[in-house]
């Protein structure tokens, strides 16, 4: 019997947020399947859409394969982990991960991770993560692992991983076939095949989630040409990571990790696509209009013809990059002009539990969002009319959270003139068009739909949206990397000069 363990331990790290992320913040995430150990894990990610799931279910209908769940958990992008938080979840892994290869020998172990973890003594929390593996399972046994898209990669990981797999889209539509893809890799080197060398390429700036996008520009044909690659050579493997660059580290930033049983061919291969990217850079930049520039744009093309709603999305406090979904910028904008307009959401628990003490069709007058950090707009006063209520359970059925039980808490549409807003006590990538239905309201109807979220809303809007409009309206996901307070990155912003006195990234590829 080949023993497989399959764990899972994600978080992406904004470290110029406030505060700090918690182990109660890895227990049950608004949209993700909440923390599950042992047995638990294959009840909990059944039909959710994460990595591990499809690792699940490609090894699943293999004669003499043995999963051995040990434990899954994610946390909400967030402020930098508390080193006890990652100590503790770390521990319980090793412990879980020992025990089970004291019963019987593992074979290989799956890990699902996010690559962009940092806790308060761990810049790439992921390297210490699969160290500490490595010293439980020792240096001979495979160690796949499948990673976001905006993982900031070191070589330590890189070296002590015995293959990478990454998503390949943004917004992330395929977490779960990449989980597939590693389970598949790991499952042909069990059974015998080589083992891939592999070659990292630095490409020396960063770029900003709003222009990660894969769906066209440069992150499309960043993406294509890595396909085509591998059309062409099916030895070799490409993770594509665009990087994270809300993260204060040396590393931040994107990292092309070619694999191939040939160590030439991979070095080869990360420099051609070091040399691509080199090419697209100038590309992976632009200029966005502030809330009212964006709110009339998207008035003016509502009025005209045309359908689908006109979506703007308000990059600069996606959850998804640690914003906390309560900026009040696009809402102030959108009252401001009575726009015809759905925002989905702001949270805010206290505004939720009003509305629900109130009733629908009461009128409550009580502050909205703007509670969580200085400098992104105030709190909007009421009056609010409650339009609609709901116990804010409800499953996924967007292409990003489709499947997931998802578990908000209380929420409730609120309205003044033409403008609706959606509150939840938790935050969320508003991918989901499954939560403003639940509240009886349309996200395809709406003239102006408004979403939290830099790029994962597009897997769910894009195709029905008559214009997509990125606003930048105050908020801590920074659309402009020269805004950013960093002291310790060591990447230029996409497009721009390069940093004064910051050492020069690695851009040769390394073996
Ligand atoms: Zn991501």
């Amino acid at each position: 019997m080949t023993r497989i363990a399959v764990l899972g331990l994600e978080h992406e790290t904004n470290t110029f947020l406030p505060g700090r992320t918690t182990f109660e913040d890895f227990l049950a995430p608004g949209g993700w399947p909440r923390l599950s150990r042992g047995e638990e894990v294959f009840g909990a990610l059944k039909g959710s859409g994460v990595a591990a799931a499809g690792a699940i279910t490609a090894a699943a209908g293999r004669d003499g394969v043995e999963l051995v769940p040990i434990l899954w958990t994610i946390a909400l992008p967030g402020a930098t982990v508390a080193e006890d938080a990652f100590a503790r979840l770390t521990a319980e892994i090793t412990g879980r991960l020992a025990a089970a290869h004291a019963e019987a020998p593992l074979d290989a172990v799956f890990a699902e991770m996010h690559g962009a973890m940092v806790t308060e003594e761990n810049d790439h929390a992921e390297e210490a993560l699969a160290l500490a593996i490595r010293r439980v399972i020792g240096p001979d046994v495979p160690l796949a692992v499948a990673l976001d898209l905006h993982g900031n990669i070191s070589d330590g990981f890189v070296d002590a991983v015995t293959l990478i797999e990454a998503y390949r889209t943004y917004p992330h539509v395929d977490m779960r076939e990449t989980g597939a893809r590693a389970m598949r890799r790991l499952l042909a080197l069990l059974d015998g095949g080589p083992a891939p060398a592999k070659a990292v390429a630095r490409p020396p700036f960063q770029i900003a989630l709003t222009w990660q996008c894969t769906l066209f520009g440069p992150g499309r044909e960043a993406v294509d040409e890595a396909e085509a690659m591998m059309d062409a050579d099916p030895a070799l493997s490409v993770a594509t990571f665009f990087g994270f660059p809300l993260a204060d580290i040396p590393g931040a930033g994107p990292t092309l990790v070619a694999q191939h049983p040939d160590p030439d061919a991979a070095r080869t291969a990360a420099a051609r696509l070091d040399a691509l990217w080199l090419a697209l850079e100038p590309r992976f930049d632009g200029p966005l209009p502030d809330a009212a520039e964006a709110v009339a744009a998207a008035m003016r093309t509502a009025a005209g013809p045309g359908h689908g709603p006109v979506v703007i999305a308000d990059t600069q406090d996606n959850p998804g990059g640690g914003g906390p979904g309560d900026t009040t910028g696009l809402l102030a904008a959108l009252l401001a002009a009575d726009a015809p307009a759905l925002l989905v959401h702001i949270a805010d628990a206290a505004a939720a539990t009003a509305a629900h003490e109130a009733g629908v069709g009461a009128v409550i007058d009580v502050p909205l969002g703007g509670r969580t950090l200085q400098g992104t707009g105030a709190p909007i006063d009421g009056p609010w009319t409650v339009l609609s209520l709901g116990d804010g359970s409800f499953v996924g059925e967007g292409p990003m959270y489709g499947g997931n039980a998802i578990a908000l808490g209380p929420v409730a549409c609120l309205a003044r003139g033409n403008v609706r807003v959606i509150v939840a006590p938790k935050r969320m990538q508003a991918s989901e068009p499954a939560l403003p239905k639940h509240l009886g309201q349309d996200p395809f109807a709406a003239e102006i739909l408004v979403v939290k979220s830099s790029v994962h809303f597009r897997g769910a809007y894009q195709d029905a949206a008559r214009e997509v409009i990125v606003a930048r309206a105050p908020g801590p996901v920074t659309a402009d990397l020269a805004d950013l307070p960093a002291r310790r990155q060591l990447r230029r912003a996409a497009g721009r000069a390069p940093v004064p006195d910051a050492a020069p990234a690695a851009t040769t590829p390394t073996p």
